[in-house]
């Protein structure tokens, strides 16, 4: 099964990206997560990302491009994949089409998660993360059992840098502009699912994974 999940910053992605990976036992490849590990590391990836996602702004394509197919090598990915956050616009999906058609391979669904503008802005401001094992939370709706603290690890939980109101506004009209044509791109391939992202955490899940199981069942790659 080699699936994107497709949405605005802040649609909840990451957080159906983990137990969508868990129940179909597939790596959860979020381009995100992988500039901010190098940024934990501080290695030259990290440090180039960085200038460009405090300012909301996209990482140059032949950087994530290059990122996402040596991830998408790895032995791994051979029983299929979750891409979280790639691709992010046009050129980044054609690129994806032309290194899995090289392979003999296609994308099997695209889940668009779909989220009103208000709420998207409520849920990235209030979002926080822990910095170790990757979990995330909201101040309001999904807050830790003790304030700030990773359920999971016990570390102290952050704000993301890029989750800041003024990085917020310009990464939605990043996503406007670069990424929502790709809701076309995929309705053309027929291969869009629309997921109404509203819902509770549970809810969006056990939709996502009703539109998987019905085209597991037609998947032939
Ligand atoms: P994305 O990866 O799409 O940017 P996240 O999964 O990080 O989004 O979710 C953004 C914020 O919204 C997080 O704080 C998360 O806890 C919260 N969240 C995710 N899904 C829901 C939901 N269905 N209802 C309410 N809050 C949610
Ligand atoms: P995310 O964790 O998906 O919200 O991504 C955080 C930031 O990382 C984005 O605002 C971009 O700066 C950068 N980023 C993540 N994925 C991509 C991508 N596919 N192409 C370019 N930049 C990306």
């Amino acid at each position: 099964m080699r699936v994107v999940l497709l949405g605005p910053p802040g649609a909840g992605k990451g957080t159906q990206a983990l137990k969508i990976a868990k129940e179909f036992d597939i790596p959860h490849i979020s381009t995100g997560d992988i500039f901010r590990q190098n940024l934990r590391d501080n290695t030259e990836l990290g440090k180039l990302a960085k200038e460009y996602m405090d300012k909301g702004l996209l990482v140059p394509d032949e950087v994530t491009n290059r990122i996402v197919e040596d991830r998408l090598q790895k032995e791994d990915c051979q029983k299929g994949f979750l891409l979280d956050g790639y691709p992010r616009n046009i050129p980044q999906a054609e690129e994806l089409d032309k290194f899995l058609e090289e392979r003999g391979h296609s994308l099997t669904a695209v889940i668009n998660i779909q989220v009103e503008r208000e709420a998207l802005i409520d849920r990235i401001t209030g979002r926080r993360v822990c910095p170790v094992c990757g979990a995330t939370y909201h101040i309001k709706t999904s807050p830790p059992k003790v304030d700030n603290v990773c359920d999971k690890c016990g570390s102290e939980l952050i704000q993301r840098s890029d989750d800041k109101l003024e990085s917020v506004v310009k990464r939605l009209e990043v996503y406007e502009k670069e990424t929502k044509p790709l809701i076309d791109y995929y309705t053309r391939k027929d291969i869009l699912v629309n997921i109404d992202g509203n819902k509770s955490i549970d809810e969006v899940f056990e939709d996502i994974k009703k539109a998987l199981l019905g085209d597991r069942r037609n998947d032939i790659h």
